[in-house]
This record gives structure tokens, sequence and C-alpha cells, in this order.
């Protein structure tokens, strides 16, 4: 539990990604035109302009891009970062503090969904 940590802000258009988050499924979109698989989530492809993308479940797994721990917080330090998707997308992450120690850039992560304020689940990462 990540107390610390807002609830996320969920429009129409992010509804079905935070509902298969409710139910621990990591969801990407992938253009049927042009085949790219991109996050976050959004029906405009950002490569080829194609108004219609597919959600498509994610192991949410990849390599650390690159991340820092920020220790200079009022609630302690806590890790940020990007992971890149064994499909190619990068995703902006917090990672757990029980792997702050072992982070490093090109080791393995996966996405998971912890609870946060009101009970909500956030997208953290943890190394695999
Ligand atoms: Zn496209």
């Amino acid at each position: 539990m990540h107390d610390d940590f807002p609830a996320p802000d969920i429009t129409p258009e992010s509804r079905p990604f935070w509902e298969a988050a409710a139910r621990g499924t990591f969801l990407i979109r992938r253009c049927p035109a042009c085949g790219t698989a991109h996050f976050y989530p959004r029906s405009l492809c950002p490569i080829c302009h194609q108004a219609e993308t597919d959600w498509v479940e994610s192991p949410g797994e990849g390599e650390i891009y690159t991340w820092t721990v920020m220790r200079k917080s009022p609630k302690g330090p806590f890790a940020l970062g990007y992971l890149t998707l064994d499909e190619g997308p990068r995703v902006y992450v917090c990672f757990r503090p029980e792997d702050h120690a072992g982070l490093a850039i090109g080791k393995r992560a996966r996405i998971v969904f912890d609870p946060v304020q009101g009970g909500a689940r956030m997208l953290f990462a943890t190394l695999i």
C-alpha cells in the first residue's frame, strides 16, 4: 500500500485501462494500420495518426531505461524511472521501495498495480 500516492485521474478514454488495472491486467494500445504498440493508451496512433487503435493485453515486462531515487522528499525516498517494454513503448513508473538498492539500467522489471489513496490501483514496477 502506498498511502502517499494519489489515485489516478480517470477519463472516458482511459477508463478501460484503469478497469483492467483494478483486475491486475496491464493494457497497451496497438495500431492496426502500422502495427506499433504505444503507451500511454490513446485511440489516435502517435506514429501514423490512425484514428482507431486496439486494446491489447501486455505482460508489462521490459528493461529499465533509466531511473533515479528522489531522496529529499518529506515522505521519504522514492524511485522514478522509465521501463522499455518488450513491445517497444517506454512507461514512466515508480519502483517499489524494496527494489531501490537493486535498480540498474538494463535490469528486467515488470509492471505491477499496487493500491494507493482511496483503494485505487496505480502502476509501479518491480524487478524480476
Ligand atoms: Zn499507426
